[in-house]
């Protein structure tokens, strides 16, 4: 199911949100008609859909114009593929793009691309320019213009050469061919813009599943999941058609939202429908104050106690979680297991002071945190330990790592919560925990603004259902 749905418009800044507000941006919004476009030019190189793009390069004055093939909606698949081989008779230029993968070689690239073009590719593995395409070669952004696999342009995006500009600007690698057929590569810097992205999704297997056929990166993913972590156990409680809508900023190279990583943005509103349940969470940040997520009546979504001592994020969704398994042979061991790598990063779910950092029969290597209400949180079998006792730890902190120490079978997280040294459920204690608030005269600006980003929200929701079924036919 293709559930991608991008509203694009353009922010000059997260701040300007914040202060006017999302209403002058209403106008900005259009939809990118390419889905009836893209499946004619999968059917043509029996791949993916999701492979292609058939917005125009950044086309150089040398190149002669591109010739662009629309066909209209109405069309059954059948006379499409009539129509196709008109097409190739003609001199048909094909748009392709794609992403450079780690194991990627000019070859394997070439070929996802549709060309088969000798020379560009010895261009490619000789050319001084040419052969940077693929340095860092992960995640870079290929375009390609090309007419019976030959080459005619190839523009690669990737980051920026300085790390210390990767939030600003992006490398842009041009090949181009010229009448004579002689190809030419050159390179530069090019600045990145903050945009924002609306996406939307319906969970079928999993909410990473759903977040990729949205092309909703990891990291907003992974902040959707933290943000309502206090609502939803996202390792229990997600149910098949759970759905979701998210605006978040997005730097984009030349109108793409990039897809190396480094710099994604934050989220700057979202909602998560589960189980029939709506939860929303807007960004906002009162003047001298930290940013936070509120609800749409200006309640904090931020906690004294987060739900769960590790980030959830692709690779922790995939293990299971039990409470209290009782071994026979260690009385002790009450609370939450959480499957995870050794060396995935453990953080304190509260603020608090360390009270005992070190080994400890059955539990390993183990950490505890004193939080304020006579509350206590213990890390249990930790491959590594970070702080030491007596040390004062802020939410979030990252204290250690998941192993396998003390009487464990295999790595995972051993995790306690104890109210005056009785355990109690966390997830409870996280959702019952206190939240931040706004003052009444930023609470009055929020509630403005949250009227028109649950507007938005609400759109992304529906064009999601409609993106659903105009996709149905093609597939
Ligand atoms: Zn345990």
């Amino acid at each position: 199911m293709t559930s991608k749905n991008n509203l694009r418009d353009v922010f000059p800044s997260l701040r300007t949100l914040a202060l006017v507000g999302l209403q002058s941006t209403q106008n900005l919004m259009h939809r990118h008609p390419r889905r009836v476009s893209a499946a004619v030019l999968a059917l043509l190189a029996g791949s993916a859909m999701t492979a292609f793009g058939v917005a125009p390069l950044t086309v150089l004055p040398s190149a002669p114009p591109p010739t662009i093939t629309q066909v209209s909606e109405a069309v059954p698949l059948s006379e499409l593929a009539g129509q196709l081989v008109q097409l190739d008779a003609q001199s048909l230029a094909l748009y392709r793009t794609d992403v450079t993968r780690p194991n990627d070689t000019v070859d394997t690239l070439l070929n996802r691309l549709g060309i088969n073009d000798p020379q560009a590719a010895y261009f490619l593995r000789h050319d001084p320019i040419g052969q940077t395409l693929l340095l860092k070669r992960t995640g870079k952004m290929i375009k390609v213009v090309s007419d019976n696999g030959r080459l005619r342009e190839l523009v690669a995006r990737g980051p920026a050469e300085a790390s210390a500009q990767v939030d600003t600007l992006f490398t842009r690698l041009t090949v181009t061919r010229d009448a004579s057929g002689a190809l030419a590569a050159h390179t530069e810097q090019a600045p990145l813009l903050a945009t924002s992205q609306l996406a939307s999704g319906t969970i079928a297997s999993s909410l990473y599943a759903a977040a990729d056929d949205a092309h909703v990166p990891d990291a907003i993913t992974n902040q959707i999941a933290e943000i309502f972590s206090n609502d939803i156990d996202f390792r229990r409680e997600l149910r098949k058609g759970d759905a979701f809508s998210v605006l978040y900023e997005a730097h984009t190279a030349d109108g793409e939202p990039i897809t190396w990583g480094g710099s994604s943005g934050r989220v700057l509103a979202a909602r998560f429908i589960n189980k029939d349940k709506t939860h929303d969470a807007v960004w906002f940040q009162e003047p001298g104050r930290k940013g936070a997520y509120y609800d749409l009546n200006g309640r904090g979504k931020t906690r004294a106690f987060l739900a769960s001592p590790l980030a959830f994020s692709r690779v922790t969704s995939g293990f299971a979680m039990r409470f209290h398994p009782l071994l026979q042979r260690w009385k002790a061991h009450l609370g939450t297991d959480y499957g995870a790598p050794t060396g995935t990063a453990v953080r304190t779910v509260g603020d608090g002071r360390v009270s005992f950092a070190g080994q400890q029969n059955g539990y390993g290597n183990v950490i505890q945190i004193q939080h304020s209400g006579d509350r206590l949180t213990v890390y249990a079998h930790l491959s590594r330990i970070n702080v030491r006792p007596g040390q004062t730890v802020e939410q979030g902190q990252l204290i250690g790592a998941v192993g396998a120490t003390g009487w464990a079978t295999g790595p995972h997280l051993h995790f306690e919560f104890r109210i005056k040294g009785h355990h109690v459920d966390p997830m409870i204690i996280a959702r019952a925990s206190e939240s931040t608030q706004l003052s009444p005269l930023a609470l009055a600006q929020f509630r403005q603004m949250a009227v028109t980003v649950a507007q938005r929200l609400d759109t992304a929701g529906q064009q999601q259902l409609a993106g659903a079924h105009s996709s149905q036919r093609f597939e």
